[in-house]
């Protein structure tokens, strides 16, 4: 056999060992040569970004973007519970403290593109998975895009900095030194679930990490847990975004989220939150309004023959889902709880009377 043909019969060996491998990855799975944390897995190449998303960026968001932390204060974040977070604000800059838990967005978004910029701390320690943990989460705090600092650390391949946690590793690693912003561009398509709460479509993840494309139309296939791939559990099409604590002083600025489609304002506020504006309010008509799980319903007392689930605008507008109602919480007490609601119907606002609180379930 001749040079020639040896060389073709090598390349279109190589080629085919390339088609099999696109092919699993255009499938869209993780590739099944790898067991999740495998250290087998070949590690991302780490990458100089150039001066694409550089460190001199001004902050300033897309005017058609709603701002989640401008550098001001963390008026848009809080525990995942809701309740006020212990994350703090050092000139400019929103800081993990460590033990404090996660922090979210009060405002929960579907599809859309999401701008964040994080820091490692320059006073480096720890290693693998132990330096500079953080991650950057969309749906609710399910789906983890990784941070962390692998300037020179190594770690398993889909545990890198820009990996879909547990999932897919980032094509390379362009990340920058301690101390040094880096930027996520991420593009989120949210995962559809039938009534029976059968996904049909999967939530896809495109990321640029310092203007570099590192995920590409990434098929999740579920949430992104450790040591374990699960699958999906059905949950509302709008989301917190999130941001994790683990255990080290991470730094993030310049938050943005530009939403795709449906612009609907939903916001998520704590259960104890919620629980205050329960009751059975009475006036045109009676209306209980209850909790169940995350959200508040809306129904007759003692007749649950209609039952409409209602979606926060604002912590005191609420509109009902299908149906043209809208509410307004009004005449707070001393103890946060509200004494009237406007049903707003037709352009008529009706005034109601807090009677008591809802019926237990
Ligand atoms: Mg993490």
């Amino acid at each position: 056999m001749n040079i020639i043909s040896k060389n073709y019969i090598v390349s279109a060996l190589v080629g085919m060992t390339c088609v099999a491998a696109v092919s699993q990855l255009q499938a869209g799975q993780p590739d099944p040569r790898y067991r999740i944390h495998d250290w087998e897995r070949p590690q991302p190449e780490q990458i100089d970004p150039g001066f694409v998303g550089n460190n001199e960026r001004t902050g300033k968001a897309p005017a058609d973007a709603v701002v989640l932390f401008d550098g001001a204060n963390l008026d848009n974040w809080v525990a995942m519970d809701g309740a006020p977070t212990k994350w703090v604000v050092k000139e400019g800059v929103m800081e993990c403290v460590p033990g404090s838990g996660m922090i979210r967005s009060l405002q929960c978004f579907g599809d859309c593109q999401l701008h964040v910029e994080w820091a490692e701390p320059e006073n480096i320690s720890g290693s693998s998975q132990g330096r500079g943990n953080s991650g950057v989460f969309l749906g609710g705090g399910r789906y983890e895009i990784q941070v962390l600092d692998n300037y020179n650390n190594r770690t398993y391949a889909d545990g890198y900095a820009g990996a879909i946690y547990a999932q897919y590793p980032p094509e390379v690693n362009p990340i920058r030194k301690p101390g040094e912003w880096n930027t996520y561009d991420i593009v989120y398509i949210a995962p559809r679930f039938d009534k029976e709460g059968n996904v049909t479509s999967p939530a896809r993840i495109t990321l640029f990490f310092n203007g570099v494309l590192v995920q590409w139309d990434r098929e999740l296939t579920g949430p992104t847990n450790w040591l374990s791939r699960d699958p999906y559990q059905a949950h509302d099409y709008k989301q917190p975004i999130a941001f994790q604590d683990h255990g080290n002083p991470v730094k993030f600025r310049n938050v943005w989220v530009r939403e795709m489609g449906c612009k609907d304002k939903v916001f998520k506020y704590s259960n104890k939150y919620l629980d205050g504006l329960t009751g059975i309010y009475k006036g045109a008509q009676t209306w209980e309004i209850y909790r169940d799980g995350e959200s508040l319903y809306l129904s007759w007392p003692n007749n649950r023959s209609k039952v409409w689930k209602m979606t926060a605008e604002s912590p005191t507008h609420f509109v009902t889902e299908r149906t043209a109602f809208s509410f307004d919480f009004d005449d707070f007490n001393d103890q946060g709880i509200p004494q009237t609601v406007y049903w707003n119907m037709e352009g008529n606002h009706n005034k109601l009377t807090r009677q008591k609180p809802a019926e237990k379930k």
